[in-house]
């Protein structure tokens, strides 16, 4: 079962304490692909300028990521820049340069139409409401959104809300999406606005479900270090849709199928801060993953 995304494919620029790395490959799209191909079969669609290596393709590629949606256009790719604050947790963004994004209009190679997972990764919602115009019936439609567009293109968004099957968000951007302080109550209200299931993460203290007819709260893995944490949240994504993928779910499938995705994702997810850009998910074999969803699953046995 194949997944196609639409986001971004990247160069960032990020900041810790100790160190600085310039121009390394990010974007949500590209994190979200190297976690969710582990899965199933991964179809990219997304822009970068004449600045972007071939080798960052490449590597993509060789993870068995479909990038025949990625088109070169003349100027500088997406660039975002930021600093983390001592606990590696909050950050400034210094610097959000959208390069080719600015007049990005996505084109489907022939045939991807048909594709039956899509995942609507951070981008402009407009752009997000156009691909799934494109696609024909797709099993599920998953989305994932921010501040900026909550706060900037609330209508475009709440136009492509109605057409998604799952959101997946953050505590902060539930709240400023739903004006509730509770999480259970901001679940509730954004399930009114189209979405049937909603996942709320919550960075180092785990991540919420919410289905039609449970809730799941899964803890974060305790990392002894953290080197960058950039991209963990599309890492999450890409493993919670590649495990619906692979399991082949459907907006009809039970809660059982969603919840067992949240440890895929929460797993997935916990690899990511171990080193800078997409570094720790190349390497990632299956052993390395049912070992951190086996680890999640001993958390949570009483
Ligand atoms: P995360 O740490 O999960 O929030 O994701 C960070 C990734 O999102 C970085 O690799 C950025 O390149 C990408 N990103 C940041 N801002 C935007 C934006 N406005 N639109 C699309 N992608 C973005």
């Amino acid at each position: 079962m194949s997944i196609l995304v639409v986001g971004s494919v990247a160069y960032d620029t990020v900041e810790t304490r100790s160190e600085r790395r310039e121009r390394q490959l990010g974007g949500s799209a590209s994190y979200f692909s190297l976690a969710a191909s582990r899965f199933a079969q991964v179809r990219v669609v997304g822009v970068v300028g004449e600045d972007f290596r071939q080798e960052d393709l490449d590597l993509l590629a060789s993870r068995g990521v479909d990038i025949a949606g990625v088109v070169r256009a003349p100027g500088k790719t997406f660039h975002w820049s930021g600093r983390y604050h001592a606990d590696m947790i909050e950050r400034d963004t210094l610097a959000t340069e959208l390069g080719v994004f600015k007049d990005f209009r996505p084109v489907l190679p022939a045939g991807w139409e048909t594709t039956p997972y899509l995942f609507l990764a951070n981008i402009h919602p407009a752009v997000q409401v156009s691909v799934c115009d494109r696609l024909s019936d797709p099993r599920l439609v998953i989305l994932d959104t921010m501040n900026l567009w909550i706060e900037t293109t609330r209508a475009d968004l709440m136009e492509v809300l109605r057409r998604v099957d799952v959101l997946l968000l953050n505590d902060g951007e539930a709240r400023l999406l739903s004006g509730e302080t509770g999480l259970a109550e901001a679940a509730a209200a954004i399930r009114g606005m189209g979405p049937e299931r909603v996942v709320i993460k919550k960075g180092e203290h785990g991540a919420l479900y919410f289905g039609p007819d449970s809730v799941l709260a899964v803890p974060a893995l305790l990392l002894p270090e953290v080197v960058d944490p950039t991209g963990a949240g599309d890492t999450f994504a890409g493993g919670f849709v590649g495990h619906l993928a692979a399991a082949g779910a459907d907006r009809r499938s039970g809660e059982d199928v969603f919840r067992q995705a949240m440890l895929s994702g929460t797993a997935l997810a916990s690899f990511c801060p171990e080193a800078f850009s997409v570094e720790c998910l190349c390497g990632l074999t299956a052993e390395d993953i049912e070992g951190r969803v086996a680890r999640l699953r001993a958390m949570m046995t009483p």
